[in-house]
């Protein structure tokens, strides 16, 4: 793994990795939790959805991150065949569609963060154990894969592999999610308005670190807005609480999750 390069082999995934796999010519990228056994649980758009992107600028750098059009697999078998938007589990295969595997990194510099050309592949946030991303990963399948309505914008794909990984959970007030591919197309489009007001191309570069680093799961999630911290321990005291599962989600994200 070179040090621009987040490209791996499948010798060295490793379970609780964040991995993602580009999609469409590198348009957007799918994001998981490597869980071992060459399998990965992620968050996926289900068949026949509504459409929730309104006409934003967004449509133009953002398409669903979801592949509900899989091939039958001898291994996944019949496990796509889903509606509704879903935390599913699928061989690595499945996943990456034939893509090239890449590993999502934490706690990176801000300098590393910001010569990255594109958002979706690294973050400033430090991630949690990797036994804390199974769990979580595991936690949502156990809630018959519930993790809220599938959103382009606020919950998609990376925010559900960003959330396994730190905890960090954007709540209802936040104008878009925790996903970098679309925080870093917001950073464009504030920077693009910015230079269209100044005239200045250098003004608008600052503009466009500036937004860009203050998007950032990990620079939000320090200045204690927008995000709220999810600990293990309080889904495992949660879960000992509740019969059902999914009121003990509820009870931490139902602000967000029932649109309040
Ligand atoms: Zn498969």
């Amino acid at each position: 793994m070179g040090l621009f390069s987040n490209k791996i082999s499948r010798q060295e995934v490793k379970p609780g990795d964040h991995i993602y796999s580009w999609r469409t010519a590198y348009a957007y990228a799918h994001h998981g939790i490597y869980v071992g056994d060459g399998k990965v649980i992620h968050f996926t758009r289900g068949g026949g959805h509504r459409q929730t992107e309104t006409g934003t600028f967004l449509d133009k750098f953002v398409v669903s991150s979801s592949s509900p059009n899989y091939p039958p697999c001898p291994i996944c078998k019949d496990k796509h065949s889903f509606n509704g938007d879903k935390v599913i589990t699928s061989c690595l295969d499945c996943f990456l569609a034939g893509g090239n595997l890449y590993l999502f990194k934490y706690d990176v510099s801000w300098v590393a963060f910001l010569a990255k050309p594109r958002g979706g592949t690294c973050t400033l946030a430090p991630s949690d154990p990797p036994e804390d991303a199974l769990f979580r990963a595991n936690f949502h399948l156990l809630l018959d894969g519930w993790f809220g309505d599938y959103h382009v914008a606020v919950n998609n794909c990376e925010d559900f592999a960003i959330y396994c990984k730190t905890g960090l959970l954007v709540c209802h007030k936040a104008r878009f999610g925790i996903s970098g591919q679309v925080n870093t197309a917001a950073s464009v489009y504030s920077a693009a308005l910015v230079l269209g007001l100044s005239g200045l191309p250098v003004a608008g570069f600052g503009a466009y670190c500036f937004v860009r680093l203050t998007s950032d799961v990990g620079m939000t999630a320090k200045l204690g807005v927008e995000v709220i911290k999810v600990p293990v321990e309080r889904l495992i005291a949660l879960l000992k609480l509740y019969d059902s599962p999914r009121e003990a989600w509820l009870s931490i994200a139902g602000s967000k999750f029932r649109g309040e």
